[in-house]
């Protein structure tokens, strides 16, 4: 199987030769054809497998290119758990869409929020951030997720893990109902099941 196989756009296709990726990993394979068909996923998968560019590549796909005077809302939302993790997607998805004019933005505590909020107010297509972060900034009303179309929760279990699954709770009521959900975990508690339960709609399953 060669990414071509897969009916990546041409510009994606382009940044990933440059990168050097041979072909796609096995859960890469499994996702991107569900995500480009606007399904519903629930991925088990760890970190290491390829999933944020099982996740990534789609999600930029399926918003092309940006028409000229297009208002730029944040259309795909990332929350992942860590300031590690954020960074790591963020640049992900600057390598993946630079051919495709799409443009990210990332968010995590600990640091002066305001080079955050100016990224974000400059127009972001997608957001990368970690709970905390965001929530503190709908608060203060400086981010909007009411526009989002494809969200996607990495690492579930590991933001059960780490105490922040209320925050994610409380941030998916701002989210409209009608959106593409993907949740990635590399296990499934019985509380991630019932979240996935009741955050996805017809999900399809991949597991590597
Ligand atoms: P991830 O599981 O998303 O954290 O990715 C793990 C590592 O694999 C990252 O360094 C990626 O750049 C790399 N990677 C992702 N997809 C591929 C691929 N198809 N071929 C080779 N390396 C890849």
């Amino acid at each position: 199987m060669r990414f071509q196989d897969l009916k990546i756009d041409e510009a994606i296709l382009k940044a990933i030769r440059e990168i050097g990726y041979d072909q796609p990993t096995p859960i890469q394979e499994k996702a991107i054809p569900i995500v480009l068909e606007g399904h519903d996923l629930l991925g088990c998968a760890q970190t290491g497998t390829g999933k944020t560019a099982a996740f990534s590549i789609p999600m930029l796909q399926r918003m092309g290119r940006p028409q000229e005077g297009e208002a730029r809302p944040v259309r795909g939302l990332i929350l992942t758990p860590t300031r590690e993790l954020a960074l790591q997607i963020y640049e992900n998805l600057c390598q993946y869409g630079r051919y495709l004019g799409r443009i990210s933005a990332v968010i995590f505590g600990g640091v002066s929020q305001n080079p955050q909020v100016e990224a974000i107010q400059n127009g972001a297509d997608i957001l990368v951030a970690t709970p905390g972060r965001l929530w503190d900034l709908m608060g203060q009303k400086l981010v909007d997720i009411s526009t989002v179309e494809c969200f996607v929760l990495d690492e579930a279990d590991r933001m059960l893990d780490m105490g922040f699954i209320n925050d994610v709770k409380r941030i998916l009521k701002f989210l409209p109902k009608k959106r593409q959900t993907l949740l990635f975990s590399a296990t499934m508690p019985e509380e991630i099941a019932e979240l996935a339960n009741n955050m996805l709609h017809k999900p399809r399953h991949v597991s590597i």
